[in-house]
């Protein structure tokens, strides 16, 4: 039986452990420190690193790891990781033999231009680094609003319950901006009560599921009217084609506060 396991780091990222009880992979490890921590108190061997994008706060602690662990590490092709030993891209499939773990492997530019995700179709798992986050989505640091609302077109593909295992805790701040581009949306009020009530007792948000993020995530919502005709109304928009609104959106969110 795989579960996955939350180690937080830093201000706000989660890395994430997926184990058996005895043997595990690490997604995104920003530090090796809190990797470390988890895999001893757990009594865990470490197989595989995953990557998802280039950003220290996700591949930071590889170096620190493959001294521990002679592991392979996974990752995006065309980001220029120099610890990657197995380049990835759409369509590849890949196998962590010690858990019984196959991924496959989803294009997801846009927060960077090599950015991949990793969807366990048994599980029902994805693993989407700073793409879609839970009520949000990645800055465009290096891809186009086009890439990255076709990037969120994929990931929102796939089946409604999938969860969501996304690499910030961003979710309270980036629900406030939900509310206020699309207030009228009864379940996006609803989540904002039950996400606030996860961060008071200190339990995460993270994962979510692709239907919850569908129903209230304005950045999967572009062809919604209401936030059109919101956008509209505030000066924010002038065509209602959906990557404008998406566009509108991301531009914002940015400033948003
Ligand atoms: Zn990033
Ligand atoms: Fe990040």
């Amino acid at each position: 039986m795989l579960t996955v396991l939350a180690v937080p780091a830093f201000q706000d990222n989660y890395l994430w452990l997926i184990h058996d009880g005895r043997h595990a992979a690490v997604v995104d490890p920003g530090d090796a420190s809190p990797i470390v921590a988890a895999l001893e108190a757990h009594q865990l061997s470490l197989a595989a690193i995953l990557l998802t994008h280039h950003h220290a706060d996700h591949v930071g602690g590889v170096p620190d790891l493959l001294q521990r662990y002679t592991v392979p590490v996974f990752g995006p092709r065309h980001e220029g990781i120099p610890q990657v030993t197995q380049a990835l891209g759409e369509g590849d499939r890949i196998t962590v033999p010690q858990l019984g773990l196959e991924l496959d492997v989803i294009d997801v530019p846009g927060h960077t231009r090599g950015h991949i995700a990793y969807y366990a179709a048994t599980q029902r798992w994805v693993f989407c680094g700073d793409t879609l986050f839970a009520g949000g989505c990645g800055r465009l640091f290096e891809g186009t609003p086009e890439q990255m609302l076709a990037s969120l077109s994929k990931l929102a593909a796939l089946p409604d319950e999938t969860q969501v295992f996304c690499a910030h805790e961003y979710t309270l701040s980036n629900l406030r901006f939900a509310r206020e581009v699309d207030p009228q949306n009864d379940v996006l009020l609803t989540r904002i009560e039950a996400e606030q009530a996860k961060r008071d007792h200190n339990v995460p948000t993270v994962p979510s599921t692709i239907g919850v993020e569908k129903k209230t995530n304005p950045f999967l919502r572009s062809k919604e009217p209401a936030i059109a005709d919101l956008l509209m109304q505030r000066g924010h928009l002038s065509s209602r084609e959906p990557i404008a609104v998406f566009t509108a959106l991301r531009h914002w969110k940015n400033s948003y506060r």
